[in-house]
């Protein structure tokens, strides 16, 4: 079999150009790494796990209509995604009190907040990912009024959805961050949910229990990453060990 071209090494995953224009290749490794990289572990099981998690919330997303990269799932820790320009911003979404916001604010973490607070950090590993302002983004031009408009009820919709799939399991989604890119279609450019969605990128609390089921388990040594994870992946009803889709591939027109 020909090498593939491989396009980006990230912390966490590897993208590899794909099969046909416009598709990419995302691999997830079983890497974590945690406060920019300082912190670095393999974890066996994890890429596999969030391969299987990203493919269920983005699938679930598009089901409701909203628009996301993913085109299928390949095996085991690859899915093949629509190829985009990415919007440099993470988009922070939080119900609850955490994590930065937390230290910044200074609210004791599981203050539940009085409605959903969208933050946005500049996509720079060198910087460290610092807040930015919707001034900011408009002044050096990473996005326009039209695009954080569209931005802001991307992440309202994921926000309300992975809410509700997470309380049905007895899962608070405390907060979690999403990527978006632009795609265009002839002369059209729209945005569209890009990267991944799983533990390693929202912070998920039991609601009984508030046991942290998320990347902070790994963060703050709490314990087995992998257990946690595999906990999220059975109450949603996602099985790690079978290789064949849970659903069927939705494609984006
Ligand atoms: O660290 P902080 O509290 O700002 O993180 C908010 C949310 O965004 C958490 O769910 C965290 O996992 C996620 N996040 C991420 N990647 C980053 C920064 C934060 O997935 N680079």
């Amino acid at each position: 079999m020909a090498r593939r071209k491989k396009i980006y090494e990230g912390k966490a995953k590897i993208l590899y150009e794909g099969p046909e224009p416009g598709t990419i290749v995302q691999y997830f490794k079983d890497d974590a790494t945690a406060f920019n990289a300082q912190k670095k572990e393999v974890i066996d099981g994890k890429g596999v796990l969030n391969n299987r998690l990203s493919e269920f919330f983005m699938t679930g997303l598009a089901q409701i209509g909203v628009p996301t990269h993913f085109i299928k799932r390949l095996n085991m820790r690859e899915q093949l995604v629509r190829q985009v320009e990415i919007v440099p911003l993470e988009v922070i979404v939080r119900n609850y009190a955490a994590g930065t916001m937390s230290k910044r604010l200074g609210i004791e973490e599981g203050t539940q907040l009085p409605r959903p607070i969208v933050e946005y950090c500049y996509k720079d590993d060198d910087l460290g990912d610092p807040l930015v302002t919707e001034e900011h983004i408009a002044a050096f031009g990473w996005a326009s009024q039209q695009d954080m408009d569209d931005i802001l009820s991307l992440a309202l919709r994921v926000n309300d959805f992975l809410s509700g799939v997470m309380m049905a399991v007895g899962i608070r989604l405390v907060d979690f961050k999403i990527e978006v890119g632009r795609v265009y279609d002839g002369d059209f450019m729209r945005l569209i949910v890009a990267d991944e969605i799983s533990p390693d990128s929202c912070r998920l609390w039991d609601i009984e229990t508030g046991q942290k089921l998320d990347k902070d388990v790994f963060r703050r040594d709490l314990g087995n990453l992998t257990d946690a994870y595999t906990e999220v992946a059975r109450r949603l009803g996602v099985m790690p060990k079978t290789s064949s889709p849970i659903t069927k591939p939705t494609l984006i027109n």
